[in-house]
């Protein structure tokens, strides 16, 4: 996968458990503002759901509502911040034709933040400046690590908020790559 996209840059994450995806999640909401699209992707279970989870409660979201949504391709969920954060899941997709039919253009365009789960699969219908997020299993452990792929700006703003929150068990985030 080739994320070298101009002024863009990835930052990695190890994400030792639930709560440290729950964690990104919310990290990111405070980053992502209207009219962003957040490309997720990842195997079934590598915690794409958890992290949208994470991003929703941050912003006032009741977190039982955020499911993994497999039959339902699109899920909206008003925030506390006057925006709405559309969730997709778009696994079960036969086609980006089907994608667009839902009117994903006139949503990306619309003023909410769009996470989108299995989002390769419609990789054609995304906004070229959609952020990514890839979701992994480590090797031998529980634990998942997380390549973010963000403007340079944002990807500052990650590593600031890293460093102030000393109780996580992430470790070294490349200076560049
Ligand atoms: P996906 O949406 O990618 O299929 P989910 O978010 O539903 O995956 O997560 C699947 C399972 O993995 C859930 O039980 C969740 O609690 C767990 N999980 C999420 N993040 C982590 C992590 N960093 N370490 C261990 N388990 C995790
Ligand atoms: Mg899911």
């Amino acid at each position: 996968m080739n994320h070298s996209r101009a002024g863009f840059r990835t930052v990695t994450r190890e994400l030792a458990d639930d709560d440290a995806t729950m964690a990104l999640g919310e990290c990111l909401s405070r980053l992502a503002g209207p009219g962003v699209t957040i490309a997720l992707n990842g195997n079934l279970g590598a915690g794409k759901t958890t992290l949208t989870r994470g991003f929703a409660r941050a912003l006032g979201v009741d977190e039982s509502t955020v499911s993994s949504p497999t039959y339902v391709l699109h899920q909206i969920y008003p925030t506390n911040q006057g925006w709405l954060i559309h969730h997709f899941d778009v696994y079960r997709l036969e086609d980006s034709g089907q994608f667009e039919d839902l009117g994903v253009g006139e949503i990306f365009d619309s003023g909410g933040v769009c996470l989108v789960e299995w989002a390769d699969k419609a990789a054609d219908s995304l906004p070229p400046d959609a952020w990514k997020i890839d979701l992994e299993h480590v090797a031998g452990g529980l634990a998942r690590r997380a390549l973010i792929t963000v403007p340079e700006e944002i990807a500052r703003r990650l590593e600031a908020a890293k460093s102030s929150d000393s109780g996580r068990s992430d470790d070294h985030v490349p200076a560049s790559e």
